[in-house]
């Protein structure tokens, strides 16, 4: 019986720092049968050096193997590799990865070009089996937590209120918009460093979230329209109820020390919930951190990657937070590669049963044959 072989490879995005397998993970893929290439390199910016994962049992071959690159039949990665590898890797192999596919025409070029199999993670359903494979949700918690340390940094304030010999500080006053994954742990954070924590979502049903978790619910504003939610995701809101709902949170953000922004909608721009009149009333050493800002933004001015100071208000575009962790990101987002992919290596091989609803939704190509065109012709942000 042949062995299937994975490849881990050396990621070649700019920024980026976390790797698709842990010495931990690889331990696991040896004793599913799997024999596992790992590209020098990879690893070694979420601290993994070549020697563990050689202790782990994989083999670590240098980037110009093209013998090895035809013999893999799946490549686990966090983003899609370069047309350059994937161009050297034989017909039906597979790929798996945050892969970005709204929107993304030269991933599905490259994918027919090549005649790959893929599953992007970002596409998987979200039911509880698919829990533990869920890399939106791990790497999301991670950007939640990072982003409220981002904001007590950047903040001219303490968090938490103190009573000092030089009298009493009150606390930061945070506003968290979009309540999802990342906002959650956002709010978890700010009330562990000792913040007031409003938050507004317009998805009614997390109003008890966030009052367990001891912040204050904005309730959505009172509109014939609710956006609401579908399959656990928020609709994108009309022009209407973003107008309403803007003129809902300027009060709350006047008084804002940070605005913590991750409203999304998948494959759809972000809402654009703070405007330049919003931000005009933000006191000078205020803060903004938007989550949102590779979707287009949820806060006016924001750029990814970049620090604006607007009238003394400071505007960060915290596009690649779960980077800024990439230990821990990466252990995480190996766990979930592993918990997708155990269940499909059978008798020597990868079985892509397209009955199963978690592959059925995430497998975006077969042997180079598009599956979920909607997706790739979305209006995304690619
Ligand atoms: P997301 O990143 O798509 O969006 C973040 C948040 O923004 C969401 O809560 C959304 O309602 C909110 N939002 C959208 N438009 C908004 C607006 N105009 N104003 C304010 N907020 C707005 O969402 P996510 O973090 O991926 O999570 C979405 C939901 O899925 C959550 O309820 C989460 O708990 C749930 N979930 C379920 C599973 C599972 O069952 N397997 C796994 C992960 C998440």
């Amino acid at each position: 019986m042949t062995l299937p072989r994975l490849l881990i490879p050396r990621e070649s995005l700019p920024g980026e720092t976390r790797v698709a397998a842990t010495p931990e993970t690889i331990k696991k893929f040896l004793g599913l049968g799997c024999h596992v290439h790992v590209q020098e390199g990879a690893g070694l910016l979420a601290g993994f050096i070549k020697e563990d994962y050689i202790k782990a049992g994989a083999e670590v071959f240098a980037a110009e193997d093209s013998n090895l690159l035809r013999q893999v039949d799946a490549v686990l990665c966090v983003n899609s590799p370069q047309q350059a590898l994937l161009s050297k890797l034989s017909k039906g192999t597979l790929l798996v990865g945050l892969l970005a596919p709204y929107g993304n025409s030269s991933l599905e070029a490259s994918l027919k070009s090549n005649q790959l199999s893929a599953l992007a993670l970002e596409l998987l359903p979200r039911i509880s089996r698919a829990q533990s494979s869920d890399a939106l949700s791990s790497q999301a918690n991670i950007a939640g937590y990072k982003a409220t340390l981002l904001a007590a940094s950047a903040l001219d304030r303490y968090f938490p209120m103190l009573m000092t010999a030089a009298g009493t500080v009150q606390p930061a006053k945070v506003v968290i918009l979009g309540a999802g994954v990342a906002g959650l742990q956002a709010i978890a954070t700010a009330k562990r460093l000792g913040a007031v924590v409003y938050v507004s979502d317009i998805r009614p049903a997390v109003k008890e979230q966030v009052e367990s978790l001891g912040a204050r619910f904005i309730n959505p504003p009172e509109l014939e329209e609710k956006p609401n939610e579908a399959g656990g995701y928020a609709r994108q809101a009309s022009e209407l109820f973003l107008a309403a709902q803007r003129k809902q949170l300027m009060e709350q953000l006047s008084e804002a020390d940070v605005a913590i922004c991750t409203a999304q909608v998948p494959g759809k721009k972000a809402p654009r919930l703070l405007n330049e009149e919003m931000l005009d009333q933000m006191r000078p050493g205020s803060v903004v951190i938007d989550l949102a800002v590779s979707q287009g933004g949820n806060c006016f001015g924001t750029k990814p990657g970049e620090t604006i100071v607007r009238k003394g208000v400071r505007l960060i575009g915290a596009s690649d937070l779960p980077c800024s962790v990439p230990n821990h990101a990466s252990v995480l987002y190996s766990r979930n590669l592993l918990s997708l992919i155990s269940p499909l290596v059978k008798d020597g091989e990868f079985i892509l049963d397209t009955n199963d609803e978690m592959i059925d939704g995430s497998l975006i190509s077969e042997n180079g044959v598009i599956r979920h065109e909607n997706v790739f012709n979305a209006g995304g942000t690619n």
